[in-house]
C-alpha cells in the first residue's frame, strides 16, 4: 500500500499529439475539505487508505497541489447531444491529473470533475455542485456493487465556494477513476474535422491499451467497433435488467470501454414504468428508460460513421448488425436469472414480458417485486407484496401457474432458487429519495448518510437487517423528484 507520493504516473494520453488535449491547471475555489473517501477505490490504485487522514490529502485530491508525475490536461471531444452534432465539446469541467499505473500494470485515469475552467468550458464555469458530485460518487459505487461496468470515484472534496446554478449552491470536486475516459465523441471530433491520421492514432491508442487482442489484426479498426458494440450491448442489457436510466445518453457520454460514465440526471426505476424519463429537461423522452437500447445503437452508428475513414462500410455495418443479437441474448440471460431459471426455453421471453406487463399495469416497485418473486414456491405460496398489490388477480394467477409449470420443467428447488435469485435481484438500489436525503444532510455538513449509503450499496444483494428501511419504496415527497442536466 502506497503513500500518495509513491503513486506512479504514466501519462499515455498526454504523450499523444497536442491536438488531443490542452494542458491546464486546476483552479480550486474556496477552502477544500474532505466530504467522503472511498477505500475501495483507493485499493484499486494501491493507495494506503490511511493517506486520507493526511492534512494535505484534500490539497492533492482537489488539484490545489499536484503529485509528482501529474500532468493535468483537458481532452477535446465532440458529440451528438440530443441528436444534434456539436463539433467541439471537450472536458469543460473535468481535468485529467494523469494515469496511475499499478504494480500489475493496470492503468487508472485520475480525473477531477469540477476543479475549474478549461479551454472547453464554453459557457460553463468549470465547477460542479455538491449535489451532483454526491450523486455521481454514490451511483458509480452502487453500479459497481451491482456488477455493472462503471467509472469509479476515490473521494469528494467540498469547497464551500458558491456555484451559481438556478440558485447559489455549494461547490465540490469529484476525483473519479476509470481505465480510460475516451468517448465515442473523441472519435467523432477527429473524424468530422477530417484529421484522419489523428483518428487512426486515437483508434490505435485505444486498441493498444484497452483492446490489445486486436492489435496487429487485419482491419483492427473495424474490429474495434465490433468490440465496442459488444460491450455497449451488454451494458445496455445490464441497465435494463436492473432498471437504471442514464438520462443523457449523448455520444460524448458513451464510453469506448462500455462503462457507465458521466452520471447526471440518472434514476433507478421505482415503479415499473417502461417510459420512465429521469431527466426533467428531456421533454421528448429521447432518453427514456425503454429507449436506451435503441439509443445506444444510434450512438454506435455515430461511432461507426466516425470510423468510416479507417475501415470499410461493409465491416462497420456488420459490426452494428451484431448489436441486436448480443443485446437480446444478454438481456434474456439476465432476466432468466432474475426469474430463477437455469435453463433456456423458447417461451421464456413471453413469460418475462408478461411479468413486466403485470408490474407496469399495477405500478409495482420494480426492485422489490423482483426480489419478492424469490418467495414464490412451486407448491403455491405467493408473497403478500405481490398477492395484495397486483391489481389484476386472475392474470396474476394465470401467470403464476405458467411460472410454476416452467419451474417444474427444470425441477427447480424453492430454497436453492431463492438463494440464487437473491444474488442477482438487488435488495438495495440508490433510489432518488435516498440520495436526496444524503445530499440535504451533506449540504448541512453532515456526511454520515453518504457513508451509510456507500457501505450499504457495496453489498446490494445481501440482507442488511439494520438497513432494512433503505429498501422501502419512496415516500410521497420522493416519488417525483425533478432532476435536470444542471449540475
Ligand atoms: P455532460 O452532459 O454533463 O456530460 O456535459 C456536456 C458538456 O458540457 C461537456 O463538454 C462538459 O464538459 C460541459 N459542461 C457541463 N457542465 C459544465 C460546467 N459547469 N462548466 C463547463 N463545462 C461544462
Ligand atoms: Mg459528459
Amino acid at each position: 500500500m502506497k503513500h500518495l507520493e509513491a503513486l506512479y504516473f504514466d501519462n499515455s494520453y498526454a504523450r499523444l499529439p497536442d491536438a488531443f488535449y490542452s494542458r491546464v491547471r486546476p483552479a480550486v475555489q474556496g477552502d477544500p475539505y474532505l466530504v467522503s473517501f472511498n477505500p475501495a477505490a483507493a485499493e484499486l490504485i494501491e493507495l494506503d487508505p490511511a493517506q486520507a487522514q493526511r492534512a494535505d490529502f484534500v490539497a492533492y485530491c482537489s488539484g490545489r497541489e499536484l503529485l509528482p508525475g501529474s500532468e493535468p490536461i483537458a481532452a477535446v471531444y465532440a458529440g451528438h447531444q440530443f441528436g444534434v452534432y456539436v463539433p467541439r465539446l471537450g472536458d469543460g469541467r473535468a481535468i485529467l491529473l494523469g494515469e496511475v499505473k499499478t504494480s500489475s500494470g493496470q492503468r487508472w485515469d485520475m480525473q477531477l470533475k469540477g476543479a475549474g475552467p478549461t479551454p472547453y468550458s464554453r459557457m460553463g464555469d468549470g465547477y460542479a455542485v455538491l449535489r451532483s458530485t454526491v450523486r455521481e460518487y454514490l451511483c458509480s459505487e452502487a453500479m459497481h456493487g451491482l456488477g455493472i461496468p462503471t467509472t469509479r470515484a476515490l473521494c469528494i472534496v467540498g469547497t464551500d465556494a458558491p456555484v451559481y446554478r438556478e440558485s447559489v449552491e455549494t461547490g465540490a470536486i469529484l476525483l473519479r477513476m476509470a481505465p480510460s475516459h475516451v468517448r465515442f465523441g473523441s472519435f467523432e471530433y477527429f473524424s468530422h474535422t477530417r484529421q484522419y491520421d489523428l483518428l487512426a492514432q486515437l483508434a490505435d491508442y485505444v486498441i493498444d491499451l484497452h483492446y490489445p487482442a486486436l492489435a496487429g489484426t487485419p482491419d483492427r479498426h473495424g474490429r474495434l467497433l465490433a468490440a465496442v458494440v459488444e460491450r455497449s450491448a451488454r451494458l445496455m442489457a445490464q441497465w435494463q435488467a436492473v432498471g437504471f436510466a442514464h438520462g443523457v445518453m449523448n455520444t460524448d457520454n458513451m464510453s469506448i470501454l462500455g462503462l457507465t460514465i458521466d452520471y447526471g440526471p440518472f434514476g433507478f426505476l421505482d415503479t415499473f414504468q417502461p417510459g420512465f424519463i429521469c431527466n426533467h429537461t428531456d421533454h421528448q423522452g429521447r432518453y427514456a428508460y425503454n429507449r436506451q437500447p435503441d439509443v445506444a445503437l444510434w450512438n454506435l452508428a455515430c461511432l461507426a460513421q466516425a470510423l468510416l475513414p479507417l475501415s470499410t462500410e461493409e465491416t462497420l455495418r456488420a459490426a452494428l448488425h451484431g448489436y441486436a443479437g448480443i443485446y437480446n441474448q444478454t438481456y434474456l440471460e439476465l432476466m432468466r436469472a432474475k426469474l430463477g431459471l437455469c435453463t433456456a426455453r423458447s417461451e421464456d421471453e413471453q413469460l418475462i414480458q408478461d411479468w413486466l406487463g403485470l408490474l407496469a399495469r399495477s405500478q409495482l416497485d420494480y426492485t422489490n417485486s423482483m426480489r419478492a418473486l424469490s418467495q414464490v414456491t412451486v407448491a403455491g405460496h405467493c408473497p403478500a407484496m405481490l398477492r395484495d398489490r397486483v391489481k389484476e388477480q386472475p392474470p396474476l394467477d394465470t401467470w403464476l401457474a405458467r411460472y410454476r409449470a416452467r419451474l417444474k420443467v427444470e425441477q427447480s428447488e424453492d430454497q436453492v432458487r431463492a438463494r440464487r435469485m437473491n444474488s442477482v435481484n438487488p435488495k438495495y438500489i440508490l433510489r432518488n429519495y435516498l440520495v436526496q436525503i444524503a445530499i440535504e444532510q451533506a449540504q448541512q455538513k453532515d456526511f454520515t448518510e453518504i457513508e451509510r449509503l456507500l457501505t450499504l450499496l457495496r453489498r446490494p444483494f445481501d440482507e442488511q437487517p439494520d438497513c432494512a428501511a433503505y429498501a422501502a419504496e419512496p415516500p410521497d415527497w420522493g416519488r417525483h423528484l425533478e432532476v435536470s442536466c444542471s449540475s
